[in-house]
Parts: structure tokens; C-alpha cells; sequence
């Protein structure tokens, strides 16, 4: 499924004196159960164009394509929920079709197996044979960190199911994108700069694997709360509630512009 594309809203959050290069832009905010408003993942750009794909769910790569020539060039898997991985089968395959050169696939270590059982042990994976899930990418395994593009980013195991299952992603100075998670302050309260905007899974509902909204009262600072901007709810009329609770929300096709990396 597509997800239905809004107009493009660029809300100038982070704006200092160097005119930031980096924006991250939403393709989908839904949860899994309803893929209504797409299934989350966003893209990171630089200067407007797609630097890293931030999951790649179903219809990911058709709202990807609305906004971008080619495919993705590197992609960065938070957990291996289908909601957040089922699109890379359609990925190695668009990869292979259009000869494309092997997309930078980045992923936790620990999702490396779950991720292969789940998509790379299908027999016969395309019909024109001799094609395997791996091929189209280059697996490039995560610890703590990677760079791209001269940055360095950084992951945190996150509260989502299984422990270490699920990953924060964050860039310092830049952003914060919790993944699918319960709140995280231990994280948030220690390890945001304060130019970072923060992405955060929250429903309506909380739940033992998502964010609700009570949760973010009673486990945020007022201040971390104010730089939240929440994605990963069930539909448009869950976001609307989000809103009138006093929060941003991020909706596809939104664009936020973020602030430069701090290189800590
Ligand atoms: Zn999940």
C-alpha cells in the first residue's frame, strides 16, 4: 500500500547561523496494525537529496519514488519488524532489474541473522534465477556506530519486544529517531544535544511495545517533551489527538529541516 502523500510542510525547527544541510523527511508515520498513513519510515537528506533510507516497510519504496529519482543508496534498518524490512525484498529485486550499484545496507549485528531468516531464505527469489536477497546490497553490520557522508551516527538499544532487538538512531546536533519503542528516558535526558529534534514512536494508546501519550507526561522532562515530534500512531484522526494534547506529529511527505552535526 501507498501511503497517501499530504502536502510538503517544512517547519524550520533547528535554523542557526549555518544554514543547515540535513532534513529528514517522513514517507510514512503509521504503526502496523494500519497502514492508513504509510508504515513509518523517513528519509535523512542532504541538501534535498536522499542521503539514508530510515527503514523500508511496506509501500516505503513507491512513497520513496513519489519524491526521488532512482532507489535509495543506503538504508538503515531500525528492527526487522515486517513493518519495517518487508519492502527490502521488493528493494533487492528493483536493485537487480535496474542495475543499480550495491545499496549500503545498515543493520544492528544482532538483527543480522533475524533479518536473513526472514527475507534471504526464500528459494528462487526472482524468476529470472540466479539471484539471492544479499546481492543487491552491500551488508555493512552496526555496533554502536557508523559514518556516512562524514558523520558519525550512532544507535542505542531501545525498549521495543525482545532486548536489543530495536534501535534509536541519532546524529548529534541534528536528530534524535527513537525507532519503535516504550519511552526512553534514559536515553533522551543524557544523550540529546540541545539541538536535536526528536522523532518519538507515540499512539494514542500506550502499549507493552509502543509509546502512548500518558507515558510522555509522566517519563519526559517539559523540556524534552516540547522538542518531541511523534510519528508512529494509528491513523490520521489518532495524529489529530496527539495534536490537540499539545504536540507535533509528523505526517507523510512532511519535512523537517535539522540543525548541523556537532561531531561529539
Ligand atoms: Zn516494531
Amino acid at each position: 500500500m501507498t501511503a497517501p502523500l499530504t502536502a510538503t510542510v517544512t517547519e524550520p525547527l533547528n535554523t542557526g547561523t549555518n544554514s543547515p544541510v540535513y532534513s529528514l523527511r517522513f514517507l510514512g508515520t503509521g504503526s502496523g496494525g494500519n497502514l492508513s498513513v504509510g508504515a513509518a519510515a523517513a528519509v535523512l537528506e542532504q541538501a534535498g537529496q536522499p542521503l539514508l533510507l530510515i527503514d523500508c516497510g511496506p509501500g516505503t519504496l513507491n512513497a520513496f519514488a513519489h519524491h526521488y529519482d532512482g532507489l535509495p543508496s543506503a538504508v538503515f534498518i531500525t528492527h526487522a519488524h515486517m513493518d519495517h524490512i518487508a519492502d527490502l525484498e521488493i528493494l533487492t529485486v528493483r536493485a537487480r532489474l535496474s542495475g543499480a550499484a550495491a545499496i549500503a545496507l545498515f543493520v544492528p549485528v544482532a538483527l543480522i541473522p533475524v533479518l536473513h531468516q526472514r527475507l534471504a531464505t526464500y528459494p528462487g527469489s526472482m524468476a529470472e534465477g540466479d539471484h539471492d536477497f544479499w546481492q543487491s546490497f552491500q551488508l555493512r553490520p552496526v555496533s554502536d556506530h557508523f559514518t556516512l557522508s562524514g558523520d558519525t551516527f550512532r544507535l542505542y538499544p531501545t525498549r521495543h519486544h525482545a532486548p536489543g532487538s530495536s534501535h534509536a538512531l541519532h546524529l548529534p546536533g541534528s536528530f534524535f529517531y527513537t525507532g519503535d519503542t516504550r519511552p526512553v528516558p534514559e536515553l533522551l535526558h543524557h544523550l540529546c544535544q540541545a539541538s536535536d529534534v526528536i522523532f518519538h514512536d507515540c499512539g494514542v494508546t500506550p502499549n507493552p511495545s509502543h509509546t502512548g501519550l500518558d507515558d510522555l507526561t509522566r517519563e519526559y522532562r517539559d523540556d524534552i517533551r516540547s522538542r518531541l515530534i511523534l510519528y508512529h500512531y494509528a491513523d490520521a484522526a489518532a495524529a489529530d489527538t496527539l495534536i490537540q494534547a499539545g504536540y507535533r506529529v509528523a505526517r507523510p511527505g512532511d519535512v523537517f529541516r535539522l540543525g548541523t552535526p556537532l561531531h561529539v
